[in-house]
């Protein structure tokens, strides 16, 4: 599965994992639901669902667009 690198901010503005600021939340693009930036040091950076989305499929969005 894809990580998620892009999501939207609270003004639904796409926001990339790049640029996504730690402690501030994010709604997935796909199935609009909370997610947090995963920054860390050991895996590639990508946000997460706050929780466990199972029918949200971030491939299908990158494909829409
Ligand atoms: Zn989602």
């Amino acid at each position: 599965m894809a990580e998620f690198t892009i999501a939207f901010d609270k003004y639904y503005q796409e926001v990339s994992i790049d640029d996504a600021q730690k402690g501030q939340e994010f709604i997935c693009c796909n199935c609009n639901q909370p997610m947090i930036p995963v920054q860390g040091q050991e895996r590639e950076w990508h946000f997460r669902h706050k929780e466990v989305s199972s029918n949200c499929n971030h491939d299908q969005w990158l494909h829409k667009k």
